[in-house]
């Protein structure tokens, strides 16, 4: 594994550990460790109304989660999702500090070029390297992702400091116009995260460290209910970035050559899965790598026909909810509040909780 940052960091906001993903770690042995500073979502999830921060709809997610999906779902800061992972692999493996340049096909193999003019010959390669990839530059012509026209907030705010109502284990979304905002506590409940989505107008930084100004981000929400604005009271400081938007690929392999996770298929994180859908990549990747070493590139194909589908549907889905969380009020809104009262979003997404990534490429696989 080459990274291109010098150290782990504690850079990022939180994100939300679905039982897709809770599964793996469990299968990487790693739950427990995960467990120490993650907060499991015992209450649930809340949808409120911009306005008046009227309860649209809200959904227990502690025991009918687990019984349903076989796991619970969790809030957590990224680098303790990160470090869960990093336990599962050996020092040996990961060099920090290396940025890959390129790629070069020889006939058996690929030469990786760093930029520190370091060189490296593979048989496999797999470009996890994100929404900026460089790997996939070999792989596929589709060139750059685009503006979106969406900028992302994200606050952490210190829990002492935070209302009292922010401080639940509770993934609360508040919706609004051209807006939504979403919170939850993390780090053992020791600090609650905040994302905010609203438009990006000439913003196009993209990149989790830059910061944005705490009162353009209080003005955004200047209208709306007084509970949502003394959170953001509360909160000091600010990152800003925006969102980037694109169509899926059409292909993630090119022979030896594999994308996997934002690097194959970036999303909207409004159905917070991004990070799983990588998860299940890499389940699946390291089943059908192990299931044919003798042909990599053909265990690549299994990959990219396994998981193809399933990403790309997570991907057009959290594409769609950019509008419906947006909706200005009148009757579109109407219709979709009135629909979380009959809804049960569990049942809708099942599909996406309910997967076992490593029994599905079992079958998979067994299945020729
Ligand atoms: C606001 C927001 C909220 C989100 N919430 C959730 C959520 O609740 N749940 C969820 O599952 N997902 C969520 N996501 C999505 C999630 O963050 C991403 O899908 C996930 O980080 C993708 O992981 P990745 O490893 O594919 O890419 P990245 O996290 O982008 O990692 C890529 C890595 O590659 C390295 N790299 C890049 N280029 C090179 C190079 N040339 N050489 C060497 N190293 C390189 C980078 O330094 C980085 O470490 C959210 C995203 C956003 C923006």
């Amino acid at each position: 594994m080459y990274e291109q940052a010098p150290a782990r960091t504690d850079v990022g906001a939180g994100l939300v550990v679905s039982p897709n993903a809770v599964r793996l770690l469990r299968g990487l042995g790693q739950l427990d460790r995960f467990r120490e500073r993650a907060v499991p979502l015992q209450v649930g999830w809340e949808f409120r109304r911009w306005e008046d921060g009227r309860v649209l709809f809200s959904q227990n997610l502690g025991e009918a989660c687990e019984r349903r999906f076989g796991e619970h779902s969790y809030v957590a800061h990224r680098a303790d999702l990160l470090a869960a992972v990093r336990a599962a692999v050996p020092e040996a493996a990961l060099r920090l500090g290396t940025r890959l340049a390129g790629l070069r096909r020889l006939d058996e193999a690929v030469e990786l070029t760093f930029t520190d003019g370091t060189r490296e010959v593979a048989h496999v390669v797999v470009g996890a390297d994100g929404v900026h990839t460089t790997v996939g530059r070999y792989v596929t012509e589709a060139g750059s992702p685009r503006f979106s026209g969406i900028c992302a907030w994200r606050c952490l705010v210190p829990a002492e400091n935070a209302p009292e109502f922010a401080r639940h284990p509770v993934q609360t979304l508040w919706l609004g116009p051209e807006r939504h905002l979403v919170h939850y506590p993390i780090s053992a409940g020791t600090q609650i995260n905040i994302v905010a989505f609203g438009p990006a107008y000439d913003w196009t930084t993209e990149s989790w460290s830059t910061e944005g100004r705490i009162e353009d981000l209080r003005a955004e929400f200047a209208g709306w209910a007084d509970d949502l604005r003394a959170l953001l009271a509360a909160a000091e400081r600010t990152g800003r970035w925006a969102l980037l938007d694109r169509d899926p690929l059409p292909r993630w392999t090119n022979g030896p050559v594999a994308l996997l996770g934002d690097a194959a298929h970036p999303m909207f994180p409004f159905f917070a899965q991004g990070a799983a859908q990588a998860m299940e990549d890499a389940a699946v990747l390291a089943a059908c790598l192990a299931d044919q070493p003798e042909d990599p590139s053909a265990a690549l194909r299994r990959y990219e026909d396994i998981r193809h589908p399933r990403a790309t549907r997570v991907q057009r889905m959290s594409r769609g909810r950019a509008e419906s969380n947006h909706l200005p009020d009148g009757p579109a809104q109407q219709a979709r509040d009135a629909s979380f009262s009959s809804a049960d979003p569990f049942a809708q997404s099942g599909w996406i909780y309910g997967h076992d990534a490593e029994r599905s490429v079992r079958e998979a696989l067994a299945a020729g």
